[in-house]
This record gives C-alpha cells, sequence and structure tokens, in this order.
C-alpha cells in the first residue's frame, strides 16, 4: 500500500472536504489533430487548420518530427472562439511543423529533478513546487513542461529513465514534516542542507484546475495540516476556460480561507496576451466601454472579479514572451495596465526555458528584454512590476538590463553589456542579489550563448556545479555549499 492511499486526513480536513462541492464542468476540449484530420469537429472549426496543413502534419506523424509525440495538441471551445479573431491565439495553440525543425534542448529544462526528494515534488529552498496533474485544458505548443504532458521518459541523474511521476499527499507531506522537524529542532536551519523551513507549496503540472475542486481541497487542506504557511495554485485555466472559477470553486476557497485564515492562498494565472480577455471588434480592435476603459469578455471578468474581490486570495499574473504570439511590446503595455487596473499583479515574465524544440519559440534575450523594457514605458510604477526572468540552474534570475554603449574602461564592452542578476537561487538564500555581466550577443537565447562572453561572474551562472540527486531526501552540505 503506498503513502498516498495510507494518508488519513484530520478531522478539520474531513469537516472541510465534506462541504465542497464538484460541479461537472463542459470544457467541450478538441484533443488531437485526428478530430480535425477525420472532419469531426464541429462545422465552425473545419477551417481551424487547412487540408495542406493536416497534410503535412499527417507525413510527419510516426517520424522523429512528430508534433503530438513532442506536445499533445488541445484546445477548449472557449479558447477556439478567442482565436477566431486572434492570431496570436491561434499561434499558442496551433501546431505546425516547424515546432519540431531542431529538437535541440533539455529533456529535463534546469535539471529539476535534481531538487526532487520525493517523486512529483521539487524542493528549492524555502518553497516546493508539485506535479500534482500531467494536463490542461489546452496545450500551449511552447509549454516548459512538454516532457510531463507528453509524459516522455526522462534520464535522471542516478541514471534511472523513467516519467515523472505525480505528487502523492502522504508521501509529500510526510517529506514536509520531517523536513521542517528537523528546521525546527536546528535552530531554524536543516542540519545538513541549512535550508529553511519549507513554507510555502506550488500546485502545478498540468494544471490544477483541471482536477476537482475535492481533489484541489485535498491537496491544500493537507498542506496547511503539515504547517505550510502558503499555497499557490499555477493556473492558466482563466484563459482556456473562464467558466471553471464558478460559485462551487470560490465557496471552497472561501471555506478553506475560514479553516486556515493563517494560510497565504496566491492565485498565479497566465495570460500571455490581452486577446485572452479583452474583447475585439470585426476590424481587430479592443473596444471601448463608455468609460474608456477596455472591454473584457464576460465569462473571464466573472472569474478574475471573483478570484480579486477576495482580498486575501491574491493573483499574480506570469508569462514567457515566445514569438509569434507576445513579442509585441504594444500587446505586453495593454495587458499589464489592464491587469493591473482589475487587482491582478504583474509578477514575471520569462525568456523561455531550453526546452526540446526552444528555437522554434524562443526570442532572444536581448530582444526579450527589450520588449518588456519598451512594453513598460509609459506604464505608472505600480503597473511596470514585472521582471523579466530567466530560470537557470541555479535558481530564477533577472535579465536587470541591457547596455546600448560600452563601459568606459572595460574591453570587449564595445556593444554593450547584459546584467543577470540571481533572485531566487534554488540552494541558499544567500546567494540572491548576486550578479554576473556578459559582453552582448544579440543571437543569444539561453545561458550557452554568453559562454565566451563573461566578464564577471560573481552569481555563478557560467560556472556552476550541479547538486547531486537527492538520494537521501536532500542534498548535502556541501553540495549546497558548492552550488552557492
Ligand atoms: S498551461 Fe502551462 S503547463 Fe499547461 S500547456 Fe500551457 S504552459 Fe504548459
Amino acid at each position: 500500500m503506498s503513502n498516498a492511499e495510507k494518508y488519513v486526513p484530520s478531522a478539520r480536513e474531513q469537516a472541510f472536504l465534506e462541504q465542497v462541492e464538484n460541479p461537472r464542468y463542459e470544457r467541450l476540449s478538441i484533443n488531437g489533430l485526428k478530430p480535425f484530420i477525420d472532419g469531426r469537429v464541429a462545422d465552425e472549426m473545419q477551417g481551424f487548420y487547412s487540408s495542406d496543413e493536416l497534410d503535412v502534419l499527417s507525413q510527419l506523424k510516426g517520424t522523429e518530427r512528430d508534433v503530438e509525440a513532442r506536445m499533445p495538441v488541445k484546445m477548449t471551445r472557449h479558447y477556439f472562439e478567442l482565436a477566431q479573431k486572434s492570431l496570436p491565439i491561434r499561434n499558442l495553440v496551433k501546431a505546425t511543423p516547424e515546432e519540431t525543425e531542431n529538437l535541440v534542448g533539455a529533456e529535463d529544462p534546469g535539471h529539476q529533478m535534481d531538487y526532487s526528494p520525493v517523486e512529483g515534488l521539487l524542493h528549492k529552498y524555502e518553497m516546493g513546487l508539485m506535479y500534482v496533474v500531467s494536463t490542461c485544458s489546452a496545450h500551449c505548443r511552447f509549454c516548459y513542461r512538454e516532457e510531463l504532458i507528453s509524459r516522455k521518459e526522462i534520464k535522471r541523474q542516478d541514471g534511472t529513465v523513467a516519467k515523472k511521476g505525480m505528487a502523492q499527499v502522504g508521501e509529500v507531506t510526510d517529506y514536509i514534516r520531517r523536513h521542517n522537524k528537523l528546521v525546527a529542532e536546528n535552530a531554524g536551519r536543516h542540519p545538513d542542507t541549512g535550508r529553511e523551513k519549507l513554507r510555502e507549496i506550488l500546485l502545478s503540472g498540468g494544471d490544477p484546475m483541471v482536477l476537482s475542486n475535492t481533489k484541489i481541497a485535498t491537496w491544500m487542506g493537507a498542506l496547511a495540516e503539515s504547517g505550510i504557511e502558503a499555497i499557490r495554485i499555477g493556473t492558466k485555466e482563466m484563459a482556456f476556460f473562464p467558466d471553471r472559477f464558478d460559485d462551487a470553486f470560490l465557496s471552497m476557497m472561501d471555506l478553506f480561507h475560514e479553516t486556515w485564515p493563517h494560510v497565504g492562498v496566491r492565485m498565479m494565472i497566465h495570460f500571455n496576451h490581452p486577446d485572452e480577455f479583452l474583447v475585439l471588434d470585426d476590424k481587430g480592435d479592443y473596444i471601448e466601454e463608455d468609460s474608456g476603459v477596455l472591454k473584457w469578455h464576460a465569462s473571464t471578468q466573472r472569474a478574475m472579479e471573483g478570484v480579486v474581490s477576495r482580498g486575501w486570495l491574491r493573483v499574480e499574473n506570469q508569462s514567457p514572451i515566445i514569438r509569434g504570439v507576445n513579442n509585441d511590446a504594444d500587446a505586453l503595455r495593454i495587458m499589464q495596465r489592464a491587469l493591473k487596473r482589475v487587482g491582478a499583479e504583474n509578477h514575471y515574465f520569462f525568456c523561455g526555458r531550453d526546452i526540446i524544440a526552444h528555437k522554434a519559440f524562443n526570442v532572444p534575450i536581448e530582444e526579450a528584454w527589450r520588449i518588456l523594457n519598451e512594453s513598460q514605458k509609459g506604464l505608472s510604477g505600480v503597473e511596470a512590476h514585472a521582471r523579466l526572468s530567466i530560470t537557470h540552474y541555479k535558481g530564477k534570475t533577472e535579465v536587470s538590463a541591457v547596455t546600448e554603449g560600452p563601459i568606459p574602461g572595460v574591453p570587449g564592452t564595445e556593444n554593450g553589456v547584459v546584467i543577470f542578476k540571481l533572485i531566487r537561487s534554488a540552494a541558499a538564500a544567500e546567494a540572491r542579489g548576486k550578479v554576473s555581466i556578459v559582453r552582448r550577443n544579440p543571437e543569444a537565447i539561453w545561458f550557452d550563448g554568453y559562454d565566451d562572453c563573461v566578464i564577471a561572474d560573481e552569481a555563478g551562472l557560467f560556472d556552476y556545479v550541479r547538486v547531486e540527486a537527492p538520494s537521501s531526501q536532500e542534498p548535502s552540505s556541501k553540495e549546497l555549499e558548492d552550488a552557492r
């Protein structure tokens, strides 16, 4: 019997779970290319792929360039309707042959599994990320979890090859309790690793919002009882199927808050483009309300109002900058302004990860910085909170600045420099704030594009030591020391 099966909820969790409602949701998702190829989709969807596009994609089926083997095709009815008037929205969900032209990339981007002490949990310093499901309502072609969603077998550091497993409630909460007990007994630091309390958990995947309310509630209750101080839900459901944020879901969240009021709850939403929530007219322009603000789709507005009106439920948007989807400063400016107006924060924009086939999606690092910087011109301070982040193996790293001119007296900087700053270290909080400075390379789409350009590497981004896989729950202090 697994730990998950043995997990017994507390009386408080049980009382909470008994009140949760689970309506059925009709997302009307289209799964795969086959319904388009066989003509089994609704009449109005028949032209979503042209017959030439379907011919080319069919010919790739079963070859190493099979687009569906790389990333399953999936789209909700709601997203299809948005796509009717928006090329960026179509590009986000529509498979193309170009995406498997160059399959270079990492099968486990950022060596995530190096930080996995139990299956389905990544423990990075004070925060844990859990894989609780391996699908979403629709699938972004650029997904940085393509290896999880397409259920690929990946090689781990210890040489074993396996699919990434899903987190189990019993195993994860056992681990949290064990880790935090040792930390509490040792004056706030884990005796072997030096890590602090594991106090924040992100429910991720895949999209937790495709699970039932009871499953989400089970995770939240169990995490709250295990001593977690803040829970995040990472979701793109507000773009794919906003009706999921209905009264039954919000009542469950209210009840959670009443039961564990000390636990912070953050909804990490994922809008890539304003076309995902603003209404377009037939000419492709956003429609203005009489008040002068841009009009939202009614279902998305309802979903957003439902979460931001809670107050205690923080809403933060984060998005990668992707070629053909949102590498557009004007669109990002509109999005940041519109989200902040309704009470959602602009948290991070990301440079795309070095996933398999990333060259089809990622824009160069310096270009991403230029687009975001350009988009924030004219925004107020609170609207322009978002930073550009790129997830290094060592931790989240801000692309802080790209200069136009040379640094006087520093040879090789004639074309300017890029300044990276480590903002969250996967291994040790002390590393925060350290910087690396490199000569510019406008072509670089990942750190290796700067390997020959390093001027100063205080953060160690270009000379890092990979931690050993956590065979005995956590890396040793020596390994973490090396990683600092
Ligand atoms: S919503 Fe997130 S996890 Fe799901 S397909 Fe898109 S990027 Fe991947």
